[in-house]
């Protein structure tokens, strides 16, 4: 059984508060859910924005694979008629052979927000379905509120759908538009639905607002619905739209429907991840299937079992999704752990190999101190390398100074940093200015190593985070500095504890550089 997949990122998904694209990311993003496989791409609403005009013109130019690109729009406005429409005429210019438009099915909506009459809304839904057709487009039927329709005026619910089946729309896709429909009302309305019109296509559109937007695309799946609607990531109006990624997972995975082809399966997080890339959202760790956390395991007992037997603990095998298995690292972990998170590094260690012993003594020394190594894995590489012995030192500090200076009330402060290092036996003096103090060291410092080792060029700060431990309260207080660095490629974490916060940075500052540097080494000795 086949399940198609209509994504509506680059639309609902853009009504999402915070939540923009360029017109050049619209197409590269359109581009890759063709690669994957994604059967309708919703590129926008022509008639409500030149963006999202422009975007029609500018996919034109491109091939896609398989997916089909749909212009959304509404039913004719009621003071005019399908032909006369600016909304529709937009839609026209589109130049797509695929439209969707959206139309009235909730008697409410029709008095209050529409201002028409019902006998008149079910004339605009036929006259625009119909115009549309005779323009020879396939046009797909958003009937807007039907579950909050149907539960107020079944009857007139019902007529909608007649008119937009008996107008020619060749799928219509009941929509949940305010998100507050229970899985079973979404059930037993199907199932009337259904029955009135044996052989019609239905699809689900749903929203999130009571965290239901994803089981009731799957309980209408599970209805017959033959085309699902959504947007990666479940981004959208208010508490966003059904979540895509869940739903083709569970749909392929858990259900055994044909969405998306095995290996493009494998590709979902990388998906996932380009789009909030573009976006410039931060991924939600927790998200299930594809989060960064969604197979991370902590508790002792979890890791020793997982380490045995994935099936233990885990529903799927990670990379069918394109994740992976993580092992964290925390005062909870046993010999175990350690001896796993440093095979998962390539380190052979036995589990009573005494450095196994030795790592296990200093993280619990260093935790007791504040440090954390869940989120900070290229600091824990370094530490077992350490004790190891295998540690490199690819640069001897002689000295930094940090100056921040505020020069007047209204004004932003400058931060300077100079630094000296040794690098062999080369003196290096070098200065930075920075938005502040941290950055600043940490362009001095990679200014003055770049010459040397020419690979920290692409390495950037993506992230920096302060955390005040309990213990010393106020200003006194110790701090732990997590940073996360890119070379475009791959991202790393280290951590830095101290009373000074400027030190906690420069630890975990050095870490990173280290860590780029030893990684660099490493790969370079496998070619
Ligand atoms: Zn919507």
């Amino acid at each position: 059984m086949e399940v198609k997949i209509y994504d509506t990122t680059l639309r609902d998904g853009t009504q999402a508060e915070d939540f923009t694209f360029s017109g050049d990311d619209k197409v590269r993003i359109a581009l890759k859910l063709d690669d994957i496989g994604i059967h309708y791409i919703e590129g926008g609403w022509p008639g409500s924005n030149p963006k999202d005009a422009g975007f029609f013109q500018e996919i034109r130019n491109y091939h896609l694979k398989q997916a089909r690109i749909a212009a959304f729009g509404s039913t004719h406005h009621p003071s005019t008629t399908a032909s006369s429409d600016p909304n529709i005429k937009a839609l026209l210019d589109a130049n797509t052979e695929l439209v969707t438009i959206f139309g009235k099915s909730w008697t409410v909506h029709v008095k209050d927000a529409l201002l028409t009459t019902l006998e008149r809304n079910l004339n605009l839904i036929s006259d625009s379905i119909r115009f549309l057709r005779q323009q020879g487009k396939t046009v797909f039927y958003d009937a807007e509120h039907f579950f909050d329709g149907f539960s107020d005026n079944a009857e007139y619910a019902l007529a909608t759908v007649a008119k937009a089946t008996e107008a020619g729309a060749e799928c219509i896709i009941l929509c949940d538009t305010n998100g507050g429909s229970l899985p079973s009302h979404i059930q037993n309305t199907i199932s009337v639905v259904k029955q009135r019109f044996p052989g019609i296509s239905l699809g689900i559109h749903a929203h999130n607002d009571c965290d239901l937007a994803v089981a009731n695309s799957l309980t209408a799946v599970e209805m017959g619905v033959v085309q699902v609607q959504g947007t990666f990531n479940g981004v959208g109006e208010r508490c966003g739209n059904a979540d895509l990624c869940s739903i083709i997972a569970n749909l392929c995975l858990k259900m055994g429907y044909f969405c998306l082809a095995p290996q493009d399966l494998q590709k979902l997080r990388q998906v996932s991840r380009f789009i909030l890339e573009l976006a410039n959202m931060p991924p939600d760790r927790y998200q299930p299937f594809i989060g960064r956390c969604a197979f991370a395991h902590k508790g002792g007992v979890h890791i020793s079992a997982v380490v045995k037997n994935p099936k233990t603990y885990e529903h799927i095998d990670p990379s069918l999704v394109g994740n992976r298995r993580r092992i964290l690292i925390s005062d909870l972990s046993g010999r175990a752990t350690i001896k796993q998170k440093a095979e998962e590094f390539g380190l052979k260690l036995s589990k009573n190999d005494p450095v196994a012993m030795e790592v296990l003594e200093e993280l619990k020394e260093l935790e007791n101190q504040g440090f954390q190594f869940e989120a900070a894995e290229a600091s824990f590489e370094l530490l077992v390398n350490k004790t190891m012995g295998k540690t490199k030192k690819y640069f001897e500090l002689v000295g930094f100074r940090v100056i921040d200076q505020k020069q007047s009330e209204g004004k932003d402060p400058v931060a300077e940093a100079t630094i000296q290092i040794r690098v062999g036996g080369q003196l290096e003096h070098t200065a930075a200015i920075g938005n502040g103090p941290v950055n600043a060291l940490d362009k001095a410092l990679r200014k003055s190593l770049e010459k040397f080792y020419p690979a920290l060029k692409n390495v950037e700060l993506v992230d920096y985070k302060v955390r005040v431990l309990p213990g010393l309260a106020g200003t006194g207080a110790k701090v732990r500095v997590l940073i996360e660095s890119t070379d475009g490629l791959d991202s790393w974490g280290t951590v830095g504890v101290s009373h000074d916060i400027i030190e906690a940075s420069w630890q975990a500052l050095v870490d990173s550089i280290n860590y780029k540097m030893y990684k660099t080494e490493k790969n370079n000795s496998y070619r």
